[in-house]
């Protein structure tokens, strides 16, 4: 979940239908928009009284009776007044873009289908479909007015006394999907939402780790919500304890209206840290550092008083590419644009993490999950991917190492459990570097890290320690893989412990290795930002943590109240615990 409170009007989205351009217009656009809508259904509307003619002059065999039935079907549909009245509704009174007014109204018609007794009716829903999909593609040929995108108004906070008195159209969105993917999420980083619900996902899927990123409420994997939800219904998402209210009545309207004034005087309280040192009661220093996903984010890790970006999650730079990947020169670009923008502060790229629930799409595909392969999450991922394809992994490795001239660079290698994959990612980086002084290109020094994420690497720390400089503990797949629970999938949630004794185990005595040896540590996971967390953490050794920079804060805010030395003690003690979660609720 991302933390917060976000009370809106719900937008339902349609998966397929997330790129759809999502922005508001002004006033004085409202007829010219209704006009691009008119205009593309009349270019449909043509379409088919064209087909309808070519077929009249076919005879029965070249053209079924069903095709000339369903074009009739297609023309009543655009003709329809729910269809018109509705997206002139969501034009005028709410001043969406046309494609959204189309779509938003598309679904609220979608589920009047959907509740239909008869089956031959309920089927129609995909004729509704199919001529909105006709329309919207009308539209993309028909030259849209240039409409920027006004102020984020969802993301405008916006009191619960300015929503009871203006229901129209000044009033915060949140939007409801049945699945979206991480890099759907990350489209909506500037969008209009001012909270996200999704039915399918984990707590640490990576949609719901980029919900975070972008510091928006979000309820990830409420199951049935986007069937049971309405267009435009009330709705409040209640991200810090996971849960969704639909349709809410005055007083939990209230309610919930002053926890979300309480959580902002939190936060200006909070920002009051960002200066201070993160240092423990008995003066030990943290580092605290950021977790990215776009080098532009590295501004908001700056801002929110990261050390450094301690996980930059490169492979967002791959997503949505539809199968063209970024070329070195792109990625190093990107890369230098991130190490720039921490102004001389150190910058941990991690090497691509494709595959499980961030599959690269191909082109044309814009399939979410990678239902080609029956484990996913246990396949084709992160460094087994770049190993297998070494040449893209080697445009990479180049990319990085030209980037390390603009400032301290650490590459991140993710997944790794075998020595011979460590022995091959050395020697692909070696190979890099001659492709590079061939080329007469220079390059920068840099740190070497492997993330531990894989149990089999956590109970290996020799190996490991032998070639890496540091080591990241990549927590949400170290609970996935030590647990065997899919961190996206959102019917074993419940069983998704981080206080698991097994995860503490492997957690802590990978810090425990790290700093007897000297080696530096930290944790990259969703573990990290939890402040529940933070103390057990300091307990068992751990002095780097990364995070969502939204987190640094509130995790700052427990260092500058923790004594290590008395935390120590206490951690071992939760360590021997069958049931740890107790003992911390206790505390
Ligand atoms: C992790 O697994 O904890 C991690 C930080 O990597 P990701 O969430 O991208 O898999
Ligand atoms: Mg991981």
């Amino acid at each position: 979940m991302a933390r917060g409170i976000a009370i809106g009007r719900a937008v339902l989205v349609a998966s397929s239908r997330v790129d759809v351009a999502h922005y508001f217009i002004d006033a004085g656009q409202v007829l010219s928009e209704i006009d691009r809508v008119r205009l593309a259904r009349n270019v449909v509307v043509d379409e088919i009284h064209r087909l309808q003619g070519t077929i009249a002059q076919m005879g029965p065999k070249e053209a079924p009776h069903e095709l000339a039935a369903l074009l009739d079907v297609h023309l009543m549909l655009l003709q329809d007044e729910d269809l018109i009245v509705g997206v002139k509704h969501w034009i005028s009174d709410r001043l969406y873009n046309a494609e959204w007014a189309l779509t938003t109204q598309l679904e609220v018609i979608a589920r009047q289908f959907d509740e239909m007794e008869d089956q031959y009716l309920r089927e129609r829903k995909a004729d509704v479909e199919q001529i909105t999909e006709r329309v919207l593609r009308a539209m993309k040929g028909a030259v849209a007015p240039f409409a920027p995108a006004k102020q984020a108004r969802g993301a405008r906070k916006t009191s619960q006394q300015d929503l009871l008195l203006d229901d129209t159209v000044d009033v915060p969105l949140v939007l409801v999907a049945h699945d979206l993917s991480p890099n759907d999420m990350l489209q909506f980083k500037q969008s209009v939402f001012a909270g996200f619900i999704t039915d399918v996902g984990g707590r640490t899927s990576h949609t719901a780790i980029v919900a975070r990123s972008m510091d928006i409420p979000a309820v990830v994997g409420a199951r049935l919500a986007s069937q049971l939800v309405r267009q435009d219904d009330w709705v409040i998402i209640d991200g810090d304890a996971g849960v969704m209210i639909v349709d809410p009545s005055p007083i939990i309207l209230a309610e919930y209206g002053f926890k979300q004034r309480q959580g902002e005087l939190e936060r200006t309280r909070l920002s009051r840290l960002r200066h201070t040192p993160a240092i423990t009661l008995d003066g030990q220093k943290i580092e605290l550092l950021a977790n990215i996903e776009m080098p532009e984010d590295a501004a908001g890790a700056v801002e929110a008083g990261a050390v450094g970006v301690g996980l930059f999650r490169s492979e967002f730079l791959f997503m949505g590419r539809l199968g063209n990947l970024p070329d070195e020169e792109e990625q190093y670009q990107a890369y230098r644009r991130a190490v720039e923008g921490m102004h001389g502060l150190p910058v941990t790229i991690r090497t691509v993490d494709i595959g499980a629930d961030k599959p690269l799409e191909k082109s044309g595909d814009r399939t979410y999950r990678d239902d080609a392969h029956l484990n996913p999450a246990l396949g084709l991922r992160a460094i087994r991917w770049s190993l297998a394809d070494p040449s893209m992994f080697l445009t990479q490795l180049r990319a990085i190492l030209r980037s390390a001239l603009h400032g301290q660079v650490n590459l991140l290698v993710p997944m790794l459990a075998h020595g011979s994959e460590i022995r091959q990612t050395l020697s692909l980086l070696d190979h890099a570097r001659a492709e590079l002084d061939n080329r007469g290109v220079a390059y920068g020094p840099l740190r070497l890290g492997a993330m531990i994420e894989i149990p089999a690497a956590a109970l290996t720390l020799k190996l490991f320690l032998k070639y890496f400089d540091f080591l990241s503990i990549g927590t949400n797949d170290l609970i996935q893989y030590t647990l065997a629970i899919d961190r996206a999938d959102e019917s074993v949630a419940h069983l998704y412990d981080p206080l698991h004794p097994a995860v503490l185990y492997l957690v802590a005595h990978t810090i425990a290795e790290c700093n007897a040896q000297g080696k530096g540590v930290s944790v990259c996971g969703e573990m990290a930002g939890d402040t529940s967390l933070t103390r057990l953490l300091l307990g068992m050794g751990l002095r780097s943590f990364s995070m969502h920079p939204a987190q640094i804060l509130a995790v700052k805010q427990e260092v500058l109240r923790a004594d290590t030395g008395k935390l120590k003690m206490w951690a071992e003690r939760v360590m021997l615990e069958d049931e740890p979660a107790f003992l911390l609720a206790g505390n």
